[in-house]
């Protein structure tokens, strides 16, 4: 029992205004007893029940009455304490606001204790305490919440909303404490399981869609401390602040000027009326802060929070600008593009990319770009796929052809462009008859292993077709004399090689030739690193343009990605 002088120093307040402050303190009681796994079992809103079941430290027997006692606690002692306390409770104020309005039923069993203990309080009398049978760690049930105060009731929002503050309640939690697994259901129905994670991981899982690549890593000192956690890329902002999750010794708190902080950092980043989201750790001294100053602790007090607020824009701006951030852009249609493909391609779009070619195989950044394209008007038509007039600009990073195009900026990737280009032409010319063929002015020996040599014999024919040109020479050996006429990018040698092992059942493509094809167009191709004139970009970007599929290599990647000028306008906050 806090003695009176203490009691009295304490915040006092409603700490038990909706079924997710109940959630709060329970879960937040099980993280103070170290729990490893926490459940939160919820039906009717909450008010029907709300049940957490932990696997932590216990309450001994002797002490569960106490439990339920106003200002009981096991956290601190004497006033000093409260400069360090680092536990979320504090006060001994939960069980006893919660049983007071509710019917508590708390089964708890300490590590050494032999049997589980049992306690039912019902409007805040203990009725009855005694042994149970019950594994180790602490569960506590609440049924009919506010049976007694129906004037709080009447506060209450629909049940959908007040479910949906009770899953922010948990994944706030999960957030900060990826070392412990979280599971949430409502009515019996799996809304959240967290399994332990490691931080980054956890944090993508709440905040980006589960993807790690679309959060940057903040940190740095603090007054008293260090920051870190995640920002999410620009791209990631929503229209509202629900993405902003802020913690200070663990502690979720709503902080408008740390907010705000982080928002700074942003500043240019992210439209004027988009809101970046985030999950920013501050670990400082407990003898820095006032945890003591809100009814629901959801609010701390800085000693120093002019030097917090800048050190906050400082550690968020510098990671942004350090980080190499990929622009996402979300789903708009790109003027002169066609309706684009993938899994996420309405009924009657026909895909562009083959069906494996989920968003993730293609790139979150490609997807994204290409995908954007799907909703444009029309539907699919064989004409929707040709490109758009496309103006060559040039070349960026050895890597990709910069093109105009209808009121957008156009990226190619060179290599899948040029895959493209060279794979049609080999379909085409193997229709025709056969690839022509390039003889090599020096016929060159190729060492194969036995099994290659045996495909090379057994499947010459398909060889030529494609225009190689190769006889047995030796047991070991092949000699090559001729290639196929693509002006090749690759040594002949390695060229046949790859071939050949394409043929033995590497790479891509359903049946050999159908490999032995892709392979040859593959290492044929231009590759990433290439420097290009201003006329082979010329070139290939026609090439690309004469294609029956210019928007994807066979591979599924996306060879075109188009930017439009309304998105080129919001990175600039133009308009
Ligand atoms: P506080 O958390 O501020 O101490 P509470 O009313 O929330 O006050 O809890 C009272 C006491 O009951 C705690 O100090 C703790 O000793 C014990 N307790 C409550 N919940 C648990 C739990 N899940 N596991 C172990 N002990 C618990
Ligand atoms: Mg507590």
């Amino acid at each position: 029992m806090l003695d009176r002088a203490v009691a009295e120093r304490i915040a006092a307040g409603e700490v038990v205004e909706r079924p997710a402050s109940v959630v709060k303190e329970l879960v937040e009681n099980s993280l103070d007893a170290q729990a490893r796994s926490i459940t939160v079992e919820i039906e009717g809103a909450g008010l029907r029940l709300i049940r957490v079941v932990d696997d932590g430290g216990g309450i001994p027997a002797a002490d569960v009455p106490l439990a339920f006692a106003r200002f009981a606690t096991s956290k601190i002692v004497r006033l000093e304490d409260l400069e360090v306390v680092r536990t979320f409770g504090f006060r001994g104020e939960a069980l006893p606001s919660i049983a007071a309005t509710s019917h508590v039923t708390l089964t708890t069993r300490a590590p050494d204790a032999e049997t589980a203990t049992r306690a039912v309080v019902v409007a805040g009398v203990v009725t009855r305490v005694g042994p149970h049978g019950a594994p180790e760690g602490t569960t506590v049930e609440v049924t009919r919440l506010f049976f007694n105060t129906p004037a709080r009731m009447k506060f209450l929002k629909s049940p959908t909303r007040e479910q949906a503050l009770i899953a922010e309640t948990a994944q706030r939690a999960a957030m900060a404490h990826p070392e412990v697994t979280f599971r949430l259901t409502f009515d019996g129905r799996e809304a959240g399981f967290w399994p332990r994670a490691a931080a980054d991981l956890r944090v993508a899982e709440l905040l980006a869609a589960g993807s790690r690549d679309d959060l940057i890593l903040v940190e740095g000192p603090v007054p008293g401390g260090t920051l870190a956690g995640w920002a999410a890329q620009p791209e990631r902002s929503r229209p509202n602040r629900s993405g902003q999750h802020l913690f200070v010794n663990l502690r979720p708190i709503h902080s408008v000027p740390l907010r705000r902080a982080v928002e700074q950092g942003y500043a240019q980043l992210v439209p004027v009326g988009r809101f970046p989201a985030f999950a920013l750790l501050l670990d400082v001294d407990p003898a820095s802060i006032d945890v003591n100053i809100h009814p629901r602790k959801l609010e701390v007090r800085f000693r120093d929070e002019s030097r917090l607020f800048g050190a906050l824009v400082r550690a968020t701006r510098d990671a942004l600008l350090g980080s190499p951030l990929i622009r996402q852009v979300g789903a708009f249609p790109v003027p002169g593009f066609p309706p684009s493909p993938g899994p996420l391609a309405p009924a009657g779009v026909a895909p562009l990319l083959p069906e494996e070619a989920s968003p993730a195989a293609a790139g979150a950044l490609g997807s994204s770009l290409i995908l954007a394209a799907r909703e444009a008007p029309g539907g699919y038509t064989p004409e929707a796929r040709k490109l758009p007039p496309l103006r060559p600009v040039g070349q960026l990073l050895a890597t990709y052809l910069v093109a105009e195009g209808p009121d957008s900026l156009v990226l190619i990737d060179q290599h899948a462009a040029h895959e493209r280009v060279l794979y049609e032409r080999l379909l085409a010319a193997r229709r025709k008859g056969g690839v022509a063929s390039q003889g090599l002015a020096v016929p060159l020996t190729v060492d194969l292993e036995p099994s290659h040599l045996e495909l090379v014999a057994g499947h010459r024919d398909w060889l030529e077709s494609l225009g190689f040109a190769v006889e047995p020479f030796g047991t070991r050996t092949v000699l090559l004399r001729a290639m196929p006429a693509l002006v090749p990018h690759a040594q002949p040698d390695d060229l046949l090689r790859r071939a050949i092992g394409a043929l033995a059942g590497d790479g891509e493509g359903e049946d050999p030739l159908e490999r032995l094809t892709i392979a040859t167009a593959c290492h044929s191709a231009i590759r990433a690193g290439d420097r290009l004139t201003a006329d082979a970009i010329g070139a290939l970007i026609a090439d690309l343009a004469a294609t029956e599929d210019p928007y994807t290599c066979f591979h599924g990647r996306p060879t075109v990605i188009a930017v439009p000028r309304g998105m080129l306008e919001r990175w600039f906050l133009r308009g």
